[in-house]
């Protein structure tokens, strides 16, 4: 399991699991992810879509990924109680590509969920989960046209990779957007490890392994 390095803000448990943990260390399987941008009050029940939040004791929540980035948020809400989320976020899920609801990206949307219920954005601990880096994310340009949109793209996270082909620098754009939304780099705990570079951890879709995820998960104490 790796741990976000970041200290949250009241006690809880949370991580990115390997492919070297246990399946009883991870959360029961409560959403039908289908890479948009619903994000859900989690309970027992198992509904579609790509976010979780809770303010719950004791309930695991988590989202499975094996190349798109895991994002976990940990707040209090106005009145102090613990408010924490897990967000599923690949390309079209940072982006708001595709989906019907306005909005923007869920990385967007989960921030505005926190704020709604009173918290300040600046208060979450924060972390982005390993998930296939700027190394090997060779993407189409329709990809950078949709990324381009947001307002808090950069030139720079598009890069030329070997093939001449662009390079999309997944976790720094959802950092600049967590950035534009006020979160606080000092409260950044990400873990970026590249699915694709580590075969010995990670599970990756884009190296083949259609079957294996790893959870980016949390459970408030
Ligand atoms: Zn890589």
């Amino acid at each position: 399991m790796l741990v976000p390095t970041v200290e949250p803000p009241f006690p809880l448990s949370w991580g990115f699991s390997t492919r070297l943990d246990p399946p009883e260390a991870l959360p029961a399987r409560r959403l039908d992810q289908v890479h948009r941008c619903g994000i859900v009050e989690a309970s027992e029940a198992v509904v579609e879509g790509d976010g979780q939040w809770t303010t719950r004791p004791d309930l695991r929540i988590g989202v499975r990924v094996a190349d798109c980035v895991p994002i976990l948020l940990a707040g209090p809400l106005a009145d102090g109680t613990p408010w924490v989320a897990a967000l599923h976020a690949g390309w079209r899920g940072a982006t708001g590509h595709g989906d019907p609801e306005p909005g923007g990206g869920i990385l967007r949307r989960g921030v505005a969920r926190f704020h709604a219920l009173g918290g300040h954005p600046a208060d979450l601990a924060w972390a982005l989960g390993p998930a296939i880096l700027a190394c090997h994310f060779e993407v189409g340009e329709e990809v950078i046209g949709a990324a381009r949109k947001d307002p808090a793209w950069q030139e720079s996270l598009r890069s030329e990779g070997p093939s001449g082909k662009a390079h999309l620098d997944l976790h720094g754009f959802l950092r600049a957007q967590a950035l534009d939304l006020g979160l606080d780099a000092a409260k950044d705990g990400s873990v970026a490890l590249c699915t694709v570079c580590r075969p010995d951890l990670l599970y990756s879709y884009r190296r083949g392994e259609t079957a294996g995820r790893q959870w980016g998960w949390v459970e408030i104490r």
